[in-house]
């Protein structure tokens, strides 16, 4: 049975940095779900179909072929089989993916595609529902989570050091805060904590000392699912 590793949280929480990097560590692959979502968001803006119109998104999400592709180690997100990666990482396409991920058709297909990669590799998959939903049956689920003002913080040097200037450290905090809530608030697959999960507040913790966390969560996990040997 491939390890199944679910990191749950709010955005930015650093889920997919520290994510990332234990991935590469255990040789697992690294499952950005977020990535999936930011695509099928992006498929409904080309076509000019309004988010907040749940028939015409669910109608759409269909035609809409998204798939995750490995390059070096690195996921890459192919949308009708164009590499999105990069033009999906936009305010617009953030604020888009919270309210299409919303609807039951749009989860349904992604939550499929998620369960057959968890079924096939070793995953550290990282979203909002996979310790809830999509792998309920995961060898380790975490909840990472830091203070609304130090997630808005971080996404804010972020953005300031990929020279996006016209940001602002409040206009960040609104929109994650906004953000959160409509994923919370949600009737499907609402952001929570599974009950089962290890919650790890970031707030006081550096980068450095979330990846060894996780990487001892991982070796006590790996050990409780071994038969022994
Ligand atoms: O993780 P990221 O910020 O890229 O996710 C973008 C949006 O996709 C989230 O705000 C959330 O609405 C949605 N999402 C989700 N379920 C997941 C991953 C992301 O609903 N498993």
């Amino acid at each position: 049975m491939p390890m199944n590793i679910a990191i749950d949280g709010p955005a930015g929480a650093g889920k997919s940095t520290a994510a990332r990097m234990v991935a590469e560590k255990f040789g697992y692959i690294y499952v950005d779900t977020g990535a999936m979502y930011r695509a099928m968001a992006l498929y409904m803006l080309r076509e000019g179909i309004d988010p907040a119109d749940q028939e015409a998104v669910e109608a759409a999400c269909g035609a809409a072929d998204i798939s995750l592709e490995y390059r070096d180690g690195v996921q890459q997100v192919l949308l009708n089989g164009e590499n999105v990666t990069h033009e999906i990482r936009t305010a617009g396409v953030s604020r888009t993916a919270s309210a299409v991920s919303a609807y039951g058709a749009v989860r349904v297909k992604l939550v499929e595609l998620q369960r057959k990669l968890a079924g096939r590799r070793d995953v550290v998959m990282d979203g909002r529902d996979i310790g809830t939903a999509v792998l309920p049956n995961a060898d380790l689920k975490v909840y990472l989570t830091a203070s609304a003002h130090v997630r808005a913080l971080r996404r804010f040097k972020e953005l300031s050091a990929a020279g996006q200037a016209d940001v602002s450290l409040d206009g960040v905090e609104a929109e994650i805060t906004a953000r959160d809530k409509q994923d919370m608030e949600r009737t499907i697959s609402p952001l929570k904590r599974a009950e089962d999960a290890v919650l790890l507040d970031t707030s006081d913790m550096s980068l450095e000392q979330v990846v060894s966390e996780l990487e001892e969560l991982i070796e006590d996990a790996g050990s409780r699912g071994c038969c022994g040997c």
